[in-house]
Order: structure tokens, then sequence, then C-alpha cells
């Protein structure tokens, strides 16, 4: 039996891995549906590979332009509904979620809802409802989130057959972005094409820029904290420059257990899809030969604050991870668009959560109203 997928995100950098994925074990994957937001020239270029049952768009302005380039047999539909339709379907086994951003919450918090397979790219959507994302994921049967983000794939996998009393500390790695070797004076005005020039990695724009700033290993500590239910004081960040340690366990009895592969994402995808199998494929196996050597730095926290803020939001808990997420996202966009300086993310995500007190996490609204108040403030601070 083939396992039906929906791919929420599909024309993103995760979605085209994606894409090569699923077209690779077309015995063992079939696409049933396909969603993005404006990318339409690339929705019907993976419908035309596909054949998926529905091809969906968030923005209604493109659903016209997109019905006319489906080959027949793919329905085009639009908006939010499109995609809970999509995901809840009894034909979908598995969801991968790589819409940018907390896009995907309502069709994550369905798809699991349904007891389906979330394989889980948007890191966002756990930093904004961990809590409530997590305790569907434990509580309805045949519900799971299989995550794909590196660190946290290479985690999960250290973990296999752990229990939780055995673990003493897991180890996010971070490659310290382009600007791990600059000045803070430097880092301050770094340009938008600097913050683009990731030494390691080739990722969608918005993450990119959080790699540079390190917001990205923040939100990531978050996503690891709910995604293995373990306390801050458990959780530790290091820079490892080549991007081929992905993650570290440290074992109560001393052994530490790291996973190691080269930095491409079609493999957390392609383990996300296949779990608990391992296929074969590309990318080619690792050449130990050819590594000359694996280094681990500590991160400097006078020059990226991003760590600090994690691990208060982490001790607030409740809406304060959201709103982390949120003044990132603000502060993000602001400084694509020309409008601030580099080190005003940093500010901006500080001042956000400064002047937010955190509550118990309670329903999906409450987490929406946070993130939308902390768009409001993160958007009107004056750099
Ligand atoms: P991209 O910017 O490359 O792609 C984003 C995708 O989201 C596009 O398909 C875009 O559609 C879609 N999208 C954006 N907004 C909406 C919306 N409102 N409704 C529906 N679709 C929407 O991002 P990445 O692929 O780089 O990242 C995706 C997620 O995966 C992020 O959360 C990121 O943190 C995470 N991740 C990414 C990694 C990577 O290597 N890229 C590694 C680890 C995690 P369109 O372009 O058509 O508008
Ligand atoms: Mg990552």
């Amino acid at each position: 039996m083939r396992k039906k997928v929906v791919v929420l995100g599909a024309t993103g950098s995760i979605g085209k891995n994606a894409a090569l994925e699923l077209a690779a074990y077309p015995e063992l994957f079939e696409v049933v549906g396909l969603a993005a937001r404006s990318n339409i020239d690339e929705l019907a270029r993976q419908a035309h590979i596909f054949h998926p049952a529905r091809v969906a768009t968030t923005d209604p302005a493109r659903l016209a332009a997109l019905e006319a380039k489906l080959p027949a047999g793919c329905k085009a539909c639009y908006g939010e509904e499109a995609l809970i339709d999509m995901v809840t379907s009894p034909k979908v086994d598995i969801v991968l979620c790589a819409i940018i951003g907390v896009g995907g919450i309502h069709p994550v918090l369905r798809a699991l809802e349904c007891g389906k397979r979330v394989a889980l790219a948007s890191k966002e959507v756990l930093c904004m409802a961990g809590e409530l994302v997590m305790s569907k994921a434990k509580s309805i049967p045949g519900a799971e989130i299989i995550p794909v983000d590196s660190e946290h794939s290479g985690i999960f996998q250290c973990l296999a057959g752990r229990r939780p009393d055995e673990i003493t500390r897991l180890w996010l790695t971070a490659s310290g972005g382009p600007f791990r070797s600059w000045t803070k004076e430097q880092i301050e005005n770094a340009s938008l094409e600097d913050a683009l020039k990731h030494p390691t990695w080739s990722m969608g724009a918005k993450i990119t820029i959080d790699s540079a700033s390190m917001m990205n290993k923040a939100l990531e500590l978050v996503e690891a904290r709910y995604l293995f239910d373990v306390p801050g004081e458990k959780l530790g960040a290091v820079i490892e420059p080549h991007s081929t340690v992905h993650a570290l366990v440290e074992l109560a009895d001393g052994s530490t257990i790291a996973q190691l592969a080269v930095p491409d994402m079609r493999l957390p995808i392609r383990y996300a899809l296949s779990y608990p199998e391992r296929l074969a494929g590309k990318p080619e196996k690792f050449d130990f030969a050819a590594l000359s050597k694996i280094e681990f730095i500590p991160v400097d926290n006078g020059k990226f604050p991003s760590l600090e803020f994690a691990r208060y939001a982490i001790s607030c808990g409740g809406t304060m991870p959201a709103v982390m997420n949120a003044a990132n996202e603000t502060a993000v966009e602001r400084f694509r668009r020309g409008e601030i300086k580099f080190s005003h993310i940093w500010k901006i995500v500080r001042k956000t959560m400064e002047q937010h007190t955190a509550e118990p996490q309670q329903s999906i609204e409450q987490l929406e109203n946070a993130d939308k108040e902390a768009r409001i403030f993160a958007g009107s601070v004056v750099c």
C-alpha cells in the first residue's frame, strides 16, 4: 500500500526537496494534495509530475491562473479551508508541513486531530503553540509528529530506543551563519545580501536570515523543548561550522550519541516520510576520509543574544515563545524591507518580549491573539 501524502508549502525550499524525494519513491508514496500561496507555476509543475487529486493556493486571486495550468483530473481550490479539507481526508496518511511561519498551524492541528502523521518542517508552529500541538500529537491515536528540521531529526534518530531518564542533555548544532567571525560592529550594519549568504545550507530567505541572527537556533531550542518534552536546562546549542554533526545526545552513563550526515535536507525529509524504515538513495554516503576535522565552538552570546531570548521564552513558557516568534517574523520582514538595521532584529525581539506578560497556553485563539499583538508591537518599535 502506497502512503498518501499531502505537501503544504510545496513550492518552497523544503517543498521542492520533498518533491524530489516523493518522485524518487513512486512505489512507496502517492502525492494526493499540494498547497502553497503564490508560486502557481511551481505548483502546476509538480501537479504534472504527481497528478494529485487537489492543488490549493491560499491566495484566492490566483485560483483561476492555477486552474488553467493544472492537468485534467486535478482540482484547483483555495483558502485555508481547502488545506484543512485536504489534510483531514480519511485517505491521507502523511501531511508534510513546510509553510514558512505560522500559516500551517490550523492544518497541522486538524491533521493531528484526525490521527495523521505530520512531518513537520515549520518550526514556527511548535514555537507558537508547542504545548497544544504536542498534547494533540500525544493523545490522539495515530497522530504523531516526525521532525524534518535537521537537528531535531538528528536528535530523534539518536533517541531511538532510549528512555527519558537515560537522557542527560540534548545538543543542537549550529553552523554559526555568515557572521560567526564578524565583529559586533560589522554585524550591526550587515546588509540583506550579507545575511542571505549561508555558509553551508541552501534554504529559503527567512530561515537564512534567522540563521545569520541565530534566531533560527533560538526557535529550534523552543521546538526541541516541546518536541522532546525536556526542560530548558537539558538543552544546549553549540557551533559546528561544517554542518556535519546535526545533533548530540548525552546519556546518563557518560556516552554521547551523535548524528552525522551531509548537509542536505532530503535526508531528514526522507526519514520523516519513511520512519521507521530507512530508504536507500541520494545524498551519497558520507565520505569520512574527506572529513578533515570536526570542531565544536561555543556560541558568543555577547554577539548573538538570540539564545538568551530562547532560554527566557522557555522558562516563561505559555504565550512567551509565540511572542518571541511573532516579534522575530515581524523584525525579519522589516529588515527585508530595508526599514531597520540587522542588529535591530534583536532589539525588536527583546523589547516585544519585555512588554509581554506570559500566560499559560489555553487555546489556539489565545495564542493567535498574543501573536497578533506581538506583531503590532514589533512593527511599531522605533529603532
Ligand atoms: P520558503 O520560503 O522557501 O518556502 C515557504 C513555502 O511556504 C512556500 O511554498 C510558500 O508558498 C509557502 N507559504 C508561505 N505562506 C503561505 C501561506 N500563508 N499559505 C500557504 N503557503 C504559504 O521556506 P523554506 O522551505 O526554507 O522553509 C519552510 C519551513 O521549513 C520554515 O518553517 C523553515 O523554518 C523550515 N525549515 C526549513 C529548512 C530549509 O532547509 N529550507 C530547514 C529546516 C526547517 P509560495 O512561495 O508559493 O508563496
Ligand atoms: Mg535546523
